[in-house]
């Protein structure tokens, strides 16, 4: 399974898109994408099995109809829900769109506080509880309308393990993403900013690696990045440089 995410001045779908392509050899059940048009709307498309599945129906939708700058994308390995479009990551929730990879512990709590509340959830996955609750706290949190806050608020009531990475279409030019015991590895270009599970998401665009520590939270702009613990206490990961090739 894999995440990968991007933000920068490229057209974001076919960095994404092959980005996924460089993470297949992780292994997969289905395959995901958001992109963020950056005038207040995002596009979703996802399908169950191989990534061509998720080419075709790009295709068929027609690439134009994903613009934008601002994009993530995701390969599930299910553990919870079997694999099936409905299943498949991004989840979204209002204008809120999320990946993970891992396992939400505490989903169950989650998913039965949020359906009290009236939230129609539509997966059977434990992630999908992250996009709600992130809806939730933009729109009412004590941190309401901060994106960057309200997930860390998020991330504050997951158990478990994750890499996560949450955009929302009114803040097209940002992604937050953040990991516990599942790996993250931010990529620094030149105006643009990657996230992969690993270099190989990225390693054509940049040589200029940091990998996120235990519990950071990295908030990213195409013009840079600031890394923080999950109560916003400034950290730093490890920056390296890929002197490899892969
Ligand atoms: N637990 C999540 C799910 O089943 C994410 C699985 C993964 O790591 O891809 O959808």
């Amino acid at each position: 399974c894999g995440i990968v995410g991007y933000v920068g001045h490229q057209a974001a779908l076919p960095v994404v898109v092959e980005a996924l392509r460089r993470m297949e050899y992780r292994g997969y059940d289905s395959s995901g994408v958001a992109v963020l048009d950056g005038s207040g709307a995002s596009r979703v498309e996802k399908k169950e099995g191989k990534l061509a599945n998720l080419e075709a129906a790009l295709d068929s939708a027609g690439h134009d109809s994903f613009p934008g700058t601002t994009g993530i994308g995701h390969t599930r390995w299910a553990t919870h829900g079997r694999p099936s479009d409905r299943n498949a990551h991004p989840h979204v929730s209002g204008d809120v769109a999320i990946v993970h990879n891992g396992i939400i512990e505490n989903f169950a709590p989650l998913r039965a506080e949020l359906e009290a509340a009236g939230v129609e959830l539509v997966s059977d996955t434990d992630s999908e509880v992250a996009a709600h609750l992130l809806m939730c706290e933009m729109a009412s949190g004590p941190h309401a309308g901060d994106f960057v806050a309200s997930c860390r608020a998020v991330l504050n009531r997951l158990e478990g393990a994750f890499t996560l990475v949450f955009s929302h279409a009114a803040h097209p030019g940002t992604l937050v993403a953040a990991r516990r015991s599942t790996p993250l590895v931010l990529g620094v270009g030149k105006g643009e900013m990657f996230l992969g599970s690993d270099v190989a998401a990225f390693i054509e665009h940049t040589r200029e690696a940091v990998e996120l520590g235990q519990d950071n939270v990295v908030v990213l702009r195409a013009d840079g990045y600031e890394i923080t613990d999950l109560a916003g206490e400034p950290t730093e990961g490890r920056p390296f440089h890929i002197d490899w090739d892969l």
